[in-house]
């Protein structure tokens, strides 16, 4: 792929409406609250778009699978939400996608972006998401690709990539 200027708020907006579409195709029932807040003033980055899809895609599609499972666990009191949204900081474009779903235990917060460590039963996941989306972001792109979670709760995936 190509590097392009592009603006990281189309390309968010692009892929979460993809992953909705693609969560709504595996269950139609699936109610969930989408936010964005998108900085307007974000500035233009070069990125390879169709790689950077492709992590956008996997943290909105583990997302969904969070919240989803969760929904499966808890009866009428949760309601599923995803927000995602860009700031500048530190002279870097940042971008967050928070669920409320069901967060990941301590201990496999260091597992998780290695290759093949998944939690899903066989058929829902490789465990290569992870693992190839640090390399889109970091190696690929210079940028910083990590994690804020607790169990039960929320996982908050954050990319960060140079202006
Ligand atoms: P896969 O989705 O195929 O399991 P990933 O590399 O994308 O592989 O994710 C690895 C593991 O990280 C998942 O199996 C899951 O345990 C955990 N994980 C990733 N994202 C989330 C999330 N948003 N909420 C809870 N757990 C997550
Ligand atoms: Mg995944």
């Amino acid at each position: 792929g190509e590097r392009q200027l592009t603006n990281l708020n189309g390309l968010a907006n692009e892929y979460l409406q993809i992953a909705y579409q693609g969560m709504r195709a595996r269950d139609a029932a699936f109610e969930i609250e989408l936010i964005t807040d998108f900085e307007p003033n974000l500035p233009k980055t070069e990125i390879v778009p169709q790689e950077l899809g492709r992590v956008l895609l996997n943290l909105y599609q583990n997302a969904f699978y969070a919240t989803h499972e969760k929904k499966q666990h808890q009866h009428n009191e949760y309601q599923p939400t995803i927000r995602v949204s860009t700031q500048i900081v530190k002279n870097k474009i940042e971008l967050r996608i928070k669920d409320n779903g069901t967060g990941i235990p301590k201990e496999n917060i260091t597992k998780i972006f290695q290759p093949f460590f998944t939690t899903k039963p066989t058929g829902d996941g490789t465990g290569l998401g992870l693992s190839i989306s640090y390399d889109i972001v970091t190696k690929g792109h210079s940028g910083e690709l990590f994690v804020e979670s607790e169990k039960g709760s929320y996982s908050e995936f954050i990319v960060r990539l140079p202006i």
